[in-house]
């Protein structure tokens, strides 16, 4: 079998790699063992512009947005699927110290933030005391219903293949790559954390991060047309969908479910949820929501972060015929899509990627 492109790994960069090597006429194949707890099965989907407890923009958020809002509309459409919902988050002031670094952001430049008319009208369903701000123009991704739907759809075109791959049986040319069967000019790495043991990129400074987060079921919750059964906000015809915060994110999930999360370890000894994050978060939640709630899963994962916050894009310096769409951190919603195109482009026109993602930043290291 003869590819353009072998890809490896199907989670948000195998998925939006896959879906602009279509669009752009390459053919691929793709091997992903399709794991029960990845970093993209974990995720709650959420897209924001702002980050961090000083509020500040996040890194390209202008250009990711529109990017983000034209894309997952395009591989929406082709799967019939509304996979990105307009969000806003009610973020609950924890201490009067955030309650002031919101007000003085949004005095300074008031672009995705808005105070509410009424500070106190989510007091029927939560317990806060400073009252809230109002981050606008968030999404939401509806990744379980993405993920699996898209690959369906390479099922079907006879493009996936639902197995592990071995790096042992791969041979590396100076122009193409072979595995088993499949001869092709590139190989792709979208295999998030196991890149970590790459013989080709484990030099890279990747910074792994582990999240855990809880299912819901709120049985009382207001029921309403939105995803998620959440109320929906303002009279627009597509509702904007409430996403809660108060230190933790409280988010519509699958099923009618709510995702709630995360923890950000940088140190931890394995990949699996633990009691501590279990009874520190229940605890948490019986003092902020005020509907009873059942726990119905716990999910934990790794995070392909970096040490410098950026992702790990483009093609090995001294192997070309090797490739990578890593490093999304906690953004693999918005970069994803933004740099599989990127990526698709420069190998499709020759277009540079950008130089503070492109991997080849790395050349020295790479080239030891
Ligand atoms: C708790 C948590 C919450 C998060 N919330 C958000 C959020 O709200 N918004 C946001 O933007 N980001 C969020 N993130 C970050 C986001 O999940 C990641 O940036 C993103 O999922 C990384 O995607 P990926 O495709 O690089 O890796 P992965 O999702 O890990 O995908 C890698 C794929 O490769 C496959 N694979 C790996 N090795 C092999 C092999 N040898 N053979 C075959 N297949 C293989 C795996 O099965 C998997 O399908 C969150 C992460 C966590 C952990």
């Amino acid at each position: 079998m003869i590819k353009d492109v072998l890809v490896i790994g199907q989670g948000i960069c195998g998925t939006f790699l896959t879906w602009w090597l279509e669009q752009k006429g390459l053919s691929f194949v793709v091997i992903d063992q399709d794991r029960p707890s990845t970093a993209s099965r974990s995720a709650a989907g959420l897209i924001n512009p702002v980050t961090g407890r000083r509020i500040v923009k996040t890194w390209m958020i202008d250009e990711l947005l529109s990017f983000a809002e034209e894309t997952y509309a395009s591989i929406g459409g082709a799967l019939q699927l509304s996979c990105l919902k307009p969000a806003r988050v009610i973020d609950f002031f924890p201490t009067a110290q955030m309650r002031l670094a919101f007000l003085k952001r949004l005095e300074e430049d008031p672009q995705y933030l808005e105070l509410p008319a009424d500070e106190y009208d989510w007091s029927s369903l939560f317990h806060y005391e400073l009252g809230y701000g109002m981050v606008t123009h968030c999404y939401l991704a509806d990744l379980p219903g993405l993920l699996p739907a898209w690959r369906q759809c390479l099922i079907q075109q006879n493009v996936l293949r639902p197995s592990s791959f071995a790096p042992g049986s791969l041979v590396v040319n100076k122009d193409n790559v072979q595995y088993e069967d499949i001869t092709a000019r590139h190989i792709i790495f979208c295999d998030g954390i196991e890149s970590f043991h790459s013989p080709y990129f484990s030099r890279l400074p990747f910074a792994p991060n582990k999240g855990e987060a809880l299912i819901l079921d709120i049985p009382d919750w207001p029921s309403a047309p939105a995803v998620g059964s959440l109320t929906p906000i303002g009279p627009s015809p597509t509702p904007v969908i409430p996403i809660f915060k108060k230190g933790m994110t409280l988010a519509p999930w699958k099923d009618g479910l709510f995702w709630v999360g995360s923890s950000y370890e940088w140190s931890f000894t394995n990949p699996d949820p633990t009691e501590t994050f279990r009874q520190r978060t229940e605890a948490f939640l019986k003092d902020w929501l005020k509907p009873s709630f059942r726990i119905l899963d716990h999910i934990a994962s790794v995070r392909p972060a970096t040490l410098e916050r950026r992702p790990f894009v483009g093609f090995h310096p001294q192997h070309p015929a090797v490739g990578i769409l890593n490093g999304m951190g906690t953004k693999g919603c918005s970069l994803a899509p933004y740099f599989a195109h990127q990526l698709v482009e420069h190998m499709v026109n020759g277009k540079p990627i950008r130089p503070d993602a492109d991997v080849r930043r790395f050349t020295k290291i790479l080239s030891r």
